[in-house]
């Protein structure tokens, strides 16, 4: 069994880990470029959202690689994402490619467990145990050492000397084989990151909460790499979900993404009575925590035609003007350039920046 599935952000290394561990060969597709998209959008309903098309592109690459199992989750989200996977299935037969399908959701886990009988070989039930152990330590791994380089970005002496360290200790991870191997290489990853030279003596950073709609925040080829630019520039980002987050969250084995997510709904109540189906929740309460916790500003990503962030890009002019904090809404489409989020962001940090130096002085 070749089997693949779309990017999102470093995903990729624990789900590699969880299929490699249950006898599957993976083909993990080159990172999603203009090429990608275009691709992917040829195949597209013209109106659907931008993730839709990078995903289906990232799915035509695969099959081009030889991959003969395309695997997606789908589910029953009120917006698009629940019918991502049937879709662009569907979409691809109708073009003439044959594979197979494994679509987590809505038909139960016992057809997704049965379906490694033949690859996993020996018992079934211990391989899957093998494999969830593997994908955790990975997730728990690649989370770790996302969040190390975060917060050393904005210190660092030599520009992009974090990002290169990230890079290669995320390459050990998805390198480790055996549970052992995983922890040693975590460990060694966020040594080599630790060991980035900082700066002394430095302002304290601005801060920013990163909202928005999921794949536009996690997907580093789709935001043209926000964390690293805003850390480059000197910037500390709070991105209000992370691929961890995303990976866990329907698996309901983490209670505290369980109980974060109940919270999030009752603060953004007000503001949003109704489940729209994607992360509007988290968006509305990502903004009003980044407030009360004093940020310097927020940062709303989403995709051109999302239907819940076009709804909270509405409600965030009142949270603003409530709250006393400024939001830059960022809306990605297939022109969306490099250049444009370089101004836009150096824009909003001169804005933060006196901000806080009207505040200091008040
Ligand atoms: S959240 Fe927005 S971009 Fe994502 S699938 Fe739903 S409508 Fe599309």
């Amino acid at each position: 069994m070749k089997v693949s599935f779309p990017h999102m952000g470093n995903a990729y290394i624990p789900l590699s880990a969880l299929l490699t561990n249950l006898g599957a060969e993976v083909l993990v597709p080159p990172r999603p470029t203009s090429r990608t998209v275009d691709m992917g959008a040829l195949h597209a309903p013209e109106f659907v959202c931008l993730p839709f098309k990078v995903n289906l592109g990232d799915n035509l690459r695969a099959l081009q690689m030889g991959a003969d199992t395309l695997a997606m989750v789908s589910g029953m989200w009120a917006c698009r994402f629940g019918y991502y996977g049937r879709v662009q299935h569907q979409i691809l037969r109708d073009a003439g490619f044959e594979f197979d399908s494994i679509l987590l959701g809505r038909d139960g886990l016992l057809p997704v467990y049965k379906k490694f009988q033949s690859t996993a070989g020996g018992n079934l039930l211990r391989a899957w145990v093998h494999a969830l152990r593997a994908f955790k330590r990975k997730a728990e791994a690649m989370d770790a050492l996302e969040t190390s380089a975060r917060q050393r970005r904005p210190y660092e002496r030599d520009k992009g000397a974090s990002s290169r360290a990230l890079d290669e200790g995320l390459a050990m991870v998805h390198r480790a084989g055996s549970l052992r191997e995983i922890d040693a290489a975590r460990g060694e990853a966020l040594a080599l990151v630790r060991d980035v030279e900082v700066e002394s003596g430095m302002d304290e950073p601005l801060r920013v909460a990163v909202v928005g709609e999921i794949y536009a925040v996690l997907e580093p080829s789709l935001n043209f790499d926000i964390e690293r630019r805003l850390g480059e520039m000197g910037i500390i980002s709070h991105p209000v979900m992370s691929v961890y987050k995303w990976l866990f969250r329907p698996l309901k084995i983490d209670t505290s993404i369980l109980l974060a997510e109940r919270r999030a709904r009752r603060i953004a109540r007000p503001y949003i009575a109704y489940v729209l189906g994607g992360e509007e929740h988290q968006t509305i309460t990502g903004t009003i925590n980044a407030a009360r916790k004093g940020y310097d500003g927020v940062i709303h990503l989403y995709p051109f035609t999302c239907m819940p962030e076009n709804i909270c890009r509405t409600i965030l002019p009142r949270l603003e003007s409530e709250y006393g904090i400024p939001v830059l809404n960022l809306c990605l489409d297939e022109h969306a350039s490099p250049t444009g989020m370089a101004t836009r962001l150096e824009a909003f940090s001169d804005l933060m920046k006196q901000r806080r130096g009207k505040r200091a002085t008040a």
